[in-house]
C-alpha cells in the first residue's frame, strides 16, 4: 500500500505525515489491519528496538476531585464506586512503588486526583519522591498531580522529579465537552511549564469518548507540535457512575489503528499503551507491542489492570522484552537535546494520569451496548460493551492488600 510505504519512510525520517495521512490510517480496513501494524512496528523498532519500558502507577490521592472531567471515576458527582483515601505516607507510597520495581518498573508515575497541587501538597509530594529515590536506586519518577501553579515545578525537580504528566486527553475542539472547570489551554500550559522546568514531559490521550477521527488527529497533532517525551494512549473505561458510562465505541482493532497513527505522528517518542487495553484491546493486546514501547504493568490508578505476570509473560511470547534499568529509554537525538538544555526531555518518557482512574466521554453516538448479533466475515466489527472487563481497583495502595505487580 503506498500510503503505508509513504508513512515508514517518514517515520524512519522522523518527518510529520500530512493530517490526510493520518486520517486514512484511521480509515483502513480490518483487511488491511496486520499491514498497518507492520509498517508502524518498523517504526516502533527503528527507535526503540524491541524494548518494552515498564511504568508502574501509584495512586497517592483517589477520588474526591473538584472537577468534571466527565471521563473520570474520580470526578465531582462520580457515583463509581472506587476506593477513596487522602494523601498515602511517604512510606506507604514507597512500599507501593517498590512492588512496581521489583515487578520490571523503571518509572513510577505518583498521581494524585485534585485540580492541580497546593504548595503544602508539592512538599508532601516532595518527601515522596525522596523516600522512593532512597529506596529503588535509579528508578525514575514521574508526578501528575494536575495543573500546576508558577515555581511548582522547579520544586518537584528540585525533589527529584524526573517528569511530570499532565494529559491533553482530546482535541481542543471539544475539550469543553468532555471537562467546563477548566480548558485545554491550562493543560497545555501545565506541560509547557513542565518542560521549562527541565522535567521530562508527558502528555497523551484518551481513545474512545465518542470524538471523531478529526479530532483524534488534531490531539496528535497539538501533541507533537508539544513535543514531549511520552505520549500515553489511554482507551476509555466507561465506568458505571460516570457520565460517559454507555460510551462503548471501540473494538480492538479500532485502538490498534489509534496507536498505529500515532507512532507514524510521533515516531520517536515514547508511546505508552495506557488504561483501557485489557478492556479494550483484549486478546489482540499483544499486536500493541508492535506500536508501543511502554506500558504500565499491573494495575491503574481505580480500576484493575491483568495481573503483573500475565504482563511479563505477554511481552516475553510476543518476541519483546523488558527494558533495563541501565538503559536509556529515548532515541540518543533526543537525549542529546536534552542534555544541551533545550528546555524539555530531562530523561525519558512518562507515566500517565488519567489512565485508569478516569475514563471517557466527548460528544458522541449514544449507548453502543453489546452487540448480540453474530458478526459478518468481511464487515467491521462492531464495539461491545465489556462491563464486564472493567474490574474497581480493590488492592494496592489506599488498601491492606498486597499490590499487583
Ligand atoms: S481527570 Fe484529574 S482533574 Fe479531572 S476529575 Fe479526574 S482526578 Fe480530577
Amino acid at each position: 500500500m503506498d500510503l503505508l510505504n509513504t508513512l515508514v519512510d517518514k517515520g524512519l525520517r522522523r518527518e510529520l505525515p500530512t493530517r490526510e495521512e493520518a486520517l486514512a490510517v484511521l480509515a483502513t480496513s480490518d483487511e488491511d489491519l496486520l499491514d498497518v501494524v507492520a509498517a508502524a512496528g518498523k517504526v516502533r523498532r527503528q527507535w526503540f528496538g524491541r524494548r518494552v519500558k515498564l511504568n508502574y502507577l501509584v495512586n497517592l490521592k483517589s477520588g474526591l476531585c473538584p472537577e468534571d472531567c466527565s471521563y473520570c471515576s474520580q470526578r465531582l458527582g462520580s457515583k463509581a464506586e472506587i476506593l477513596k483515601y487522602t494523601w498515602l505516607k511517604p512510606e506507604d507510597a514507597s512500599k507501593a512503588a517498590a512492588a512496581g520495581v521489583a515487578g520490571g518498573a523503571k518509572r513510577v508515575c505518583l498521581v494524585a486526583s485534585g485540580r492541580g497541587p497546593t504548595d503544602r501538597d508539592v512538599d508532601r509530594v516532595s518527601k515522596t519522591i525522596e523516600a522512593i529515590k532512597e529506596q529503588n536506586e535509579g528508578v525514575e519518577v514521574c508526578a501528575c498531580l494536575g495543573l500546576l501553579s508558577a515555581g511548582q515545578a522547579d520544586r518537584l525537580r528540585d525533589a527529584g522529579a524526573d517528569a511530570y504528566n499532565h494529559n491533553l486527553n482530546t482535541s481542543e475542539g471539544t475539550y469543553g465537552e468532555i471537562t467546563t472547570t477548566h480548558t485545554y489551554a491550562d493543560r497545555v500550559d501545565t506541560v509547557q511549564q513542565a518542560q521549562a522546568a527541565g522535567l521530562s514531559a508527558c502528555s497523551g490521550l484518551i481513545a474512545g469518548m465518542g470524538e471523531s477521527d478529526e479530532d483524534l488527529v488534531d490531539v496528535v497533532f497539538a501533541l507533537r507540535e508539544l513535543d514531549p517525551d511520552s505520549v500515553p494512549v489511554n482507551f476509555l473505561i466507561p465506568f458505571e457512575g460516570t457520565p460517559l458510562a454507555k460510551e462503548w465505541n471501540l473494538t480492538p482493532q479500532r485502538a490498534l489503528r489509534i496507536l498505529a497513527m500515532v507512532r507514524f505522528v510521533c515516531p520517536d517518542v515514547e508511546v505508552r499503551l495506557a488504561g483501557g487495553r485489557e478492556v479494550h484491546l483484549r486478546t489482540l493486546q499483544p499486536l500493541a507491542l508492535h506500536l508501543a514501547n511502554s506500558i504500565f504493568l499491573g494495575d491503574y490508578l481505580t480500576s484493575e489492570g491483568q495481573a503483573g505476570k500475565a504482563d511479563l509473560e505477554m511481552i516475553a511470547d510476543a518476541g519483546f522484552e523488558v527494558e533495563g534499568a541501565g538503559t536509556t529509554t529515548l532515541p540518543e537525538h533526543r537525549t542529546d537535546v536534552a542534555a544541551a538544555g533545550c528546555g524539555s526531555h530531562a530523561s525519558a518518557g512518562c507515566g500517565s494520569h488519567e489512565s485508569s482512574g478516569c475514563g471517557s466521554h466527548g460528544g458522541g453516538c449514544g449507548p453502543c451496548g453489546a452487540s448480540e448479533e453474530p458478526s459478518v466475515p468481511g464487515e467491521p466489527s462492531v464495539p461491545e460493551a465489556r462491563t464486564d472487563l472493567v474490574a474497581v481497583r480493590r488492592r494496592g495502595a489506599g488498601t491492606d492488600l498486597a499490590p499487583n505487580a
